[in-house]
């Protein structure tokens, strides 16, 4: 029996969220507009959707402020959201104001208190925060199964049974180790890697050099999946656009794995969810 869901509402959302991100949608002036500010390791991401949970508008920026969660250089992270907010702000002619933040799972109270922080300094009033897989659940809708986030520094799992997170867990590997292997290999700047590993023609040529580290994240989710009876795996994380990444982790790990259209924006606007759900019940 298939027991896979099925990511085809999940696909069409984040279609329409990566065409929000090129031509941001005219809203109506009094349409409630909720933020999902996410500071990862190698973006900075908002997204921006309406009281019906449409998609409106985006914006990243890559940066090297946040480290595995950590917020390393807080004015940096600071600058960059207000950057981003002012963008956004301009674009639809509405100001944001409603935020929710994540943080990878494992995370202290005082990190994430400071993630937190960023977002309120940054002009938002933060009304939710939630851990990363789980943010990204709320796109995805999983009801059994477990969805993992390959982010640029830390892969995160959360094992789901009846619709509930039961487990979660984070691991310090990610999209940069990949990059860095690629850096070495080719002794070209990490920046370089990170273009060589995202291009469609650059990836041909280092594909073969990221199977390992492929194979060091399949090992890890494998870990987490050991003590649950697991019968598919939702890849999300900008890190699971790798091309061939789902077929590894199956190989490894022995059940069917799935990616949604676009990895990299589910995380994002996930959190954005949660922003509406927030503003929902503090009413
Ligand atoms: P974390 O969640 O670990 O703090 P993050 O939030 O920055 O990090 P994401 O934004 O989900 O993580 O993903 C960023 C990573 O995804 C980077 O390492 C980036 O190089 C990688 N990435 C983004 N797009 C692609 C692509 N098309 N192909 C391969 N890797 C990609």
């Amino acid at each position: 029996m298939d027991t896979t869901q099925d990511l085809s509402s999940s696909d069409s959302i984040l279609q329409k969220f990566a065409s929000v991100i090129e031509n941001p949608k005219k809203v109506e002036p009094g349409v409630k507009l909720y933020t999902g500010v996410d500071l990862g390791t190698a973006y900075l991401v908002l997204a921006v959707i309406d009281e019906e949970g449409n998609p409106v508008a985006g914006a990243m920026q890559f940066a090297q402020v946040v480290k595995d969660g950590l917020v390393v250089d807080y004015l940096g992270a600071v600058d960059i959201v207000r950057g981003l907010k002012v963008e956004l702000e301009e674009k639809l002619g509405r100001v944001l104001d409603l935020a929710a933040v994540a943080f990878p799972p494992g995370t202290g109270k005082g990190d994430a208190r400071t993630i937190r922080n960023v977002a309120e300094a940054a002009g938002f009033e933060v009304i939710a925060e939630i851990d990363e897989p789980t943010a990204a659940n709320a796109v995805l809708g999983i009801t059994d199964g477990a969805v993992v986030d390959i982010g640029g520094g830390t892969t995160g799992t959360a094992i789901i049974q009846a619709g509930k997170v039961v487990n979660v867990s984070d691991d310090p590997t990610g999209g940069t180790h990949f990059s860095l292997v690629i850096a070495g290999a080719f002794k070209i700047s990490f920046e370089e890697a990170e273009d060589r590993k995202k291009s469609p023609q650059g990836r041909t040529e280092v594909i073969h050099l990221l199977r390992p580290v492929m194979e060091k994240v399949a090992f890890i989710i494998n870990n987490h999946l050991k003590e649950y009876s697991v019968e598919a795996v939702y890849l999300a994380g900008g890190t699971s656009c790798l091309e061939g990444i789902e077929n590894v982790v199956s190989q490894i790990v022995g059940v069917p794995v799935l990616k949604p259209a676009n990895p990299f924006l589910v995380t994002p606007l996930g959190i954005a969810m949660y922003c509406r759900a927030g503003s929902a019940s503090n009413e």
